[in-house]
C-alpha cells in the first residue's frame, strides 16, 4: 500500500523536551509505523514555507494520506487543501492525527471549526474502546493508557462522526471523541487525537498498532476514481 506521510517540523521539536521524545524526528518515527505494516511510504516535510514535495504525482499516487500539523496548517495553500479533500472524496483514505484538527484538508472534509479545549500538561490519558468490534480497535482491549499527552476536551467542533471508535479521558475530568472516523464520499478518514510533539506517544506499542489498523481500514478497497463525474453537470469536481 502507498502512504504519504505529511508531517511538520516545527520549533517546538527542537527543544529538549521535543528532542527527547523523538531523538530521531517524530516524522521518522510516524513513518515507520507504515513502514513496519509493510507499506511503501513516501514522507514529507510541512514548514514554515508549506508542504514540500507532495505534487501531483505523489498525491494522485497515494492510497493513504497521514496528516500531522500544527504551527503551520494557514500556510497550507487552499488549492492544495482542496485536491486532497476531492482524492479523499474519490476514495483515498486518511488519517489526521492530533492538531490536525485544525489543518485545511480536515476543516474541508468536516466542514467545521475543528475547535477544542486544551492544555498542554503532560497529562495521562486513557482511551476507552466504545467499539469494541471495529477494525482500528481489534486486539487492543478496552482502553489504551497514554502517560503523557496534551489534554483535548470537549466541546469538540466536528459533526457527529460515522463511527465513534474511542473517547480519550483525562484526569482533569474532560473527555473527547479521540478516535473517530469519517466517511467522505468513497473515502474514509480516521482522526486521532493524541500526539503531541513533545511527548513520546507514537512510540507505544499499542499506539502504534492502531494507527497501522486504522491505516488498512481507510485505505480504499477498489481503485480511487479518476475524477468525479456527474451526469448532469459536465466536468463536475469538489474544489
Ligand atoms: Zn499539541
Amino acid at each position: 500500500m502507498k502512504v504519504a506521510v505529511v508531517c511538520e517540523h516545527n520549533p517546538s521539536m527542537d527543544t529538549e523536551e521535543g528532542k527527547k521524545a523523538y531523538p530521531e524526528g517524530m516524522n521518522e518515527c510516524l513513518a515507520d509505523v507504515f513502514r513496519e505494516a509493510g507499506c511503501e511510504v513516501t514522507l514529507l516535510r510541512a514548514d514554515e514555507n508549506g508542504v514540500h514535495g507532495l505534487d501531483e504525482t505523489v498525491l494522485e499516487s497515494a492510497e493513504v494520506l497521514v496528516w500531522w500539523g500544527h504551527w503551520y496548517h494557514h500556510k497550507v495553500s487552499d488549492e492544495l487543501a482542496g485536491k486532497i479533500a476531492d482524492r479523499v472524496h474519490r476514495g483515498m483514505g486518511m488519517i489526521c492525527l492530533h492538531s490536525a484538527h485544525k489543518s485545511k484538508p480536515f476543516l474541508r472534509l468536516t466542514g467545521t471549526s475543528g475547535s477544542l479545549k486544551w492544555r498542554e500538561d503532560a497529562e495521562f490519558e486513557r482511551l476507552w474502546c466504545v467499539d469494541m468490534a471495529h477494525p482500528v480497535a481489534r486486539g487492543l482491549g478496552e482502553f489504551i493508557d497514554i502517560p503523557e499527552e496534551e489534554m483535548y476536551g470537549e466541546p469538540f467542533d466536528i459533526p457527529t462522526p460515522d463511527e465513534l471508535v474511542y473517547i480519550g479521558w483525562f484526569r482533569g475530568g474532560e473527555v473527547l471523541r479521540g478516535g473517530c472516523v469519517f466517511r467522505r464520499g468513497r473515502g474514509k478518514m480516521f482522526y486521532f487525537n493524541p500526539g503531541h510533539e513533545t511527548y513520546p506517544t507514537y512510540k507505544l506499542p499499542a499506539v502504534r498498532k492502531l494507527l497501522a489498523q486504522a491505516c488498512e481500514y481507510v485505505a480504499p478497497k477498489a481503485p480511487v476514481l479518476e475524477k468525479l463525474d456527474c451526469p448532469h453537470i459536465p466536468e463536475f469536481s469538489i474544489k
